[in-house]
């Protein structure tokens, strides 16, 4: 199908551009082609015996990585076990923090190469700034906004998935759009912007799949 084929081929543009440009940000950036190449590429990535754990992403889910690292040679911070959230998740979300690696999505990737990103609790925005010595991004084409703005938009708009998906009492599972809103169960409350991988180089290395993945 020629519009297949013509989308595929910008997609794989806009891959090949950002990671230029994440590169330039000093970044360890590359790209795939699609969903499957990404799964090889980041478990190539990951040491045996290493310990793990993963941010919160659709992206990730679509990769079936969660089975893979229950059933690997790794030491894996479970934080999808059937277990209260606090005290046990909330630990696993400490624990996280000093993992080797941490496999995570991005909510938004601008044009100039920063990584913009909300949780509801921390633990995937902070370890992602500091913490594990190992930082793996995986992330489609359609992360890529122009700019910081449109990159604040793009999380108000997906929030509302993810607060439905998760299943919290907000007022967007409502609405399906957000409200601003200011209750308990908000999953809106940390925002960051990683403006480059200067610091730590070679810490966060980001995996592009010329694909349409996750929201
Ligand atoms: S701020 Fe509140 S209403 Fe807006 S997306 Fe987040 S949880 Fe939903």
């Amino acid at each position: 199908m020629i519009i297949d084929k013509m989308k595929a081929w910008k997609n794989l543009c806009k891959a090949k551009d950002i990671v230029a440009i994440l590169n330039r940000k000093h970044f360890q950036a590359s790209y795939v082609e699609n969903i499957e190449e990404a799964k090889k590429k980041v478990l190539g990535m990951l040491e045996e015996g290493a310990s793990v754990a993963i941010g919160g992403s659709t992206t990730l889910s679509e990769m079936g990585l969660v089975e893979i690292l229950r059933n690997g040679n790794y030491k894996f911070f479970d934080r999808y076990q059937d277990l209260p959230f606090d005290p046990d998740i909330v630990d696993i979300h400490r624990k996280s923090l000093t993992a080797d690696f941490l496999l995570t999505g991005t909510n938004a990737i601008t044009k100039k190469g920063e990584l913009v990103n909300t949780d509801c609790t921390g633990n995937r925005v902070a370890p992602m700034i500091f913490g594990p010595k190992n930082v793996i991004i995986v992330a489609g084409v359609n992360k890529i906004v122009d700019c910081l703005e449109d990159a604040f938009q793009r999380i108000r708009e997906i929030a509302p998935m993810n607060s439905k998906r998760i299943k919290h009492e907000t007022p967007c599972t409502e609405t399906g759009f957000c409200v601003d809103c200011d209750c308990k169960k908000r999953i809106c409350n940390f925002t960051t912007i990683i403006h480059n991988g200067i610091k730590f180089e070679g810490r966060i290395r980001i995996v592009i799949i010329a694909e349409e993945i996750g929201y």
